[in-house]
């Protein structure tokens, strides 16, 4: 496996965990109510894991699938072998909606774009399910409940749109462990709801606000489906949700990062004392160093702002990246690390090898920013591969 590039190939990917995928599946949906559906959030081509092999791993106990783009949308239909629930979220234009209700697709509306769907999903003959987006305090997509009124219009579109749904997005369940601001939302959501079913004379709409924090610690806010991303990857939205979720559940749920980050040394050699590492000769070698020159760096989504704080593993030891992140190397310390004959060095940049891991949350600190950054960030370039390997055992 720790063999050299040939011709064309890369020599760093990403694997994508299936066993951890399903566990979290399985941890996540243990928390729900009966009658309470675990959706999933798949966008930015499933945090960066890949949307393709996310879905490929997905156990059916993901009932819906939660993405940003109307291709998106198009993408999980055709690859999802369940029969799920599909819903885009982001904004969709009028020949994109005739396409998705044509799959079987639902969207939302979130902004004015419904009212170009409705010519041409008419002229297709074709009918969208939709969910409204109630705007209960982000400031982002959607109508304030005091607004929804202007929703009645909707009513006359009722032959292309049927309004299946009703949906609002928390701000602050992250940042806080006191969740003042998320119930004044869901109060503020439930305002709009009731208001949205009288302007519209329909009532049971499915009724979604929870993301994986409020999924986490906030029970009242779980209603009739969750929209679960950063966690579905095994990752915690913060610092204070984990703290917070400790306080709710006797038992912390566990979730298992999904994801390792791998790449094969490109070159290994020894430096003498004194020797200067990197652009702007931000480190100099006290002593002897053996560096291993790795051939990944900002393009492929390793932050340049961790320079000078990272480390990477390489043979299961802690080895840090020294001088400035370059846009396609890393230079890390690699003297402590044995080496075997001329087998090539296999470095671990997020994940786990031997007893150490690397964690995004890690990364993300060093850089100054959220997990959620890192993994959005990752290269599109680089393959993602599936495995199976659960706790424990890394590559
Ligand atoms: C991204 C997103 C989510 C998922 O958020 P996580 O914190 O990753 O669980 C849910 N709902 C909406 C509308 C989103 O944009």
């Amino acid at each position: 496996m720790t063999s050299r590039a040939e011709d064309g190939e890369r020599a760093s990917w990403l694997e994508v965990d299936a066993a951890a995928l399903r566990a979290n599946v399985v941890e996540l949906k243990s928390l729900l109510e009966a009658g309470c559906r675990l959706g999933v959030v798949l966008k930015a081509d499933a945090y960066g894991h890949g949307l393709e092999q996310v879905l490929d791993a997905l156990p059916d106990e993901a009932e819906v699938i939660y993405v940003i783009t109307a291709a998106d949308g198009l993408r999980a239909r055709a690859l999802s072998r369940s029969a799920r629930d599909v819903l885009v979220i982001g904004a969709v234009g009028p020949r994109e909606a005739v396409a998705l209700a044509r799959a079987g697709v639902e969207a939302v509306v979130g902004d004015e774009g419904w009212r170009g769907w409705v010519g041409p999903l008419r002229e297709a003959g074709a009918r969208l399910r939709v969910h409204v987006h109630i705007d209960s305090g982000l400031g982002r997509e959607g109508w304030r409940p005091d607004a929804i009124g202007a929703l009645a219009e909707l009513r006359q579109a009722s032959d292309a749109l049927e309004v299946v749904g009703a949906m609002m997005h928390f701000a602050d369940t992250e940042d806080v462990t006191h969740q003042d601001y998320a119930l004044f939302q869901l109060r503020g959501f439930d305002e709009g709801v009731r208001a949205l079913e009288s302007a519209l004379g329909v009532s049971g709409l499915t009724r979604h606000a929870a993301a994986s924090a409020a999924t986490l610690v906030l029970p009242e806010s779980r209603l009739d489906v969750v929209r679960v991303g950063i966690a579905l990857y095994g990752l915690w939205p913060s610092d204070k949700t984990r703290i917070s979720a400790t306080l709710h559940h006797r038992v912390l749920p566990e979730l298992r990062p999904v994801l390792s980050w791998r790449v094969v040394a490109q070159h290994v050699k020894e430096l003498p004392a004194g020797a200067f590492v990197g652009y702007g000769c931000t480190h100099r070698c006290r002593d002897r160093t053996r560096v291993a020159v790795l051939p990944v760096g900002y393009f492929d989504g390793y932050p340049r702002a961790v320079s000078g704080r990272a480390h990477v593993l390489v043979e299961g030891r802690r080895c840090p990246v020294l001088g400035r992140v370059m846009m396609n190397h890393l230079i890390v310390d690699v003297t402590g690390v044995p080496v075997e004959g001329d087998r090539p060095l296999l470095a671990t940049l997020i994940g786990r090898d031997g007893e150490e891991e690397v964690t995004a949350d890690q990364l993300a600190e060093w850089a100054g920013t959220i997990s959620y950054e890192i993994v959005a960030r990752l290269g599109g370039h680089l393959p993602r591969r599936r495995i199976d390997a659960g706790r424990g055992s890394a590559c």
